[in-house]
């Protein structure tokens, strides 16, 4: 087990900036996730982290030994890559028992261990298979056993449940995540999959254009978006983002679209500065699940609507919305609309909580307000 500490590393290739001042501290028996788009820099940095590829500049260290240049093997850490890396002629237990043979381990011990390892993953049963004769599913059970058999000080995952069907990726984000706290293993995932990094982190790393946006715990990166790109990536379906123009109507800060009016009010308003913001345009965002929809125009359902499209996912409606000129996702539970017109074209209303809301800046993205409500990371979401 061991800390790992990021500072200021930079990757160019050639005049790109693959990596662009990432600054970290993963403690010891963490599980962190580093999220982001196709091209943000994830894998560059895991490479980095893993020893294939050198920085061009910045400091790593692993249970406080700086290993920004030392090779691979002497880094001590256990790896489990996209493709699996498995060795087609050899044997599962060839396979993994091949980290542990390179270390010279008597063949009984490494018997025991492989042994054991398999167990954890239920594979005993393919152990003198060859990777061939496998399925997705037991090839990422192979090779994450291969990860697990050696005593590494680190684990480094670049999207490993890739090839899995989505019934069997929702099986392994439970296991690996058991796994992982009961190896304690300090652990850095890769994935573009925000469900996935929701699901499994202690902490994540939100990347875009090889920076660092937010390094939070799930539940802050989802409530407390530093930017908007943050707020639009975690969340299915995403966050809503509008134009509006915070304005005063009858004295009260309001956000407005040229379709309808958002009254913004608590103390949040004036705690934040929002009413500074009067005249100025803003992008306004709010989650699906803070719309609500009603048949009748009242005091909290405002927004006139006309029914898009309506999606039953079973237990959940969604609702996509045309508010004017602005298309509108909601959620909610099935029981609470059951009630509600289904036909495209349908009249509808929407209400914004009022406690849900954010502020974004224009053009830099950045958070300027919000109207969470503040829980503590104890309370459920
Ligand atoms: P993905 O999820 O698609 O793997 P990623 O976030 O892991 O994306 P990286 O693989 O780290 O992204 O790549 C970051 C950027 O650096 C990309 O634009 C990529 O094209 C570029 N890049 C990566 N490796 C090299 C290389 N060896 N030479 C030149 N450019 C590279």
């Amino acid at each position: 087990m061991a800390e790992i500490e990021i500072n200021s590393l930079m990757k160019q290739f050639g005049a790109f900036q693959a990596v662009n001042d990432v600054n970290i501290t993963v403690n010891n028996g963490e599980f962190v996730f580093l999220l982001g788009p196709s091209g943000c820099g994830k894998t560059t940095t895991l490479r980095m982290i893993a020893g294939l590829e050198m920085p061009s500049s910045g400091r790593i260290a692993i249970g406080g030994r700086n290993v920004t240049f030392l090779r691979p093997r002497h880094r001590n850490v256990g790896m489990v890559f996209q493709d699996y890396g498995l060795y087609r002629h050899l044997t599962v237990f060839g396979n993994i028992a091949y980290p542990l043979e390179v270390r010279r381990l008597q063949r009984a011990e490494i018997a025991r261990k492989v042994n054991a390892v398999a167990r954890t993953m239920q594979i005993t049963e393919v152990l003198q298979r060859k990777p061939d004769q496998l399925s997705a599913g037991q090839l990422q059970r192979v090779a994450i056993a291969r990860m697990l058999v050696r005593d590494a000080d680190v684990f480094l995952m670049d999207e490993p449940m890739s090839h899995l069907d989505a019934q069997l990726r929702g099986q392994m984000r439970a296991e690996l995540r058991h796994i992982q706290k009961s190896v304690g293993v300090t652990t850095i995932f890769v994935t573009h999959d925000q469900l996935e990094a929701m699901t499994m982190a202690d902490r994540i790393i939100v990347m875009k254009d090889g920076e660092m946006l937010q390094f939070a715990t799930p539940r802050e990166i989802f409530e407390r978006p530093a930017t908007e790109f943050v707020a639009t990536f975690v969340g299915e379906p995403q966050m809503n983002v509008f134009d509006v123009r915070i304005t005063r109507i009858e004295g009260k800060v309001a956000a407005m679209t040229e379709d309808f009016v958002i009254p913004l009010d608590g103390t949040w308003v004036q705690e934040k500065g929002v009413e500074n913001l009067v005249g100025q345009g803003v992008r306004l965002g709010v989650r699906p699940e803070h719309i609500s929809v009603s048949d009748k125009a009242d005091g909290s359902h405002g927004v006139a609507a006309e029914l898009y499209s309506f999606e039953p996912t079973g237990a959940e409606n969604l609702y996509v919305l045309q508010c004017g000129g602005v298309t509108i996702t909601t959620r909610s539970s099935t029981t609470e609309t059951a009630h509600l017109d289904k036909g495209e074209g349908s009249r509808l209303y929407a209400g914004f909580d009022p406690n849900w809301i954010y502020l974004f800046e224009p053009g830099s993205g950045r958070t300027i307000a919000q109207a969470t409500a503040s829980r503590s990371e104890n309370e459920e979401m």
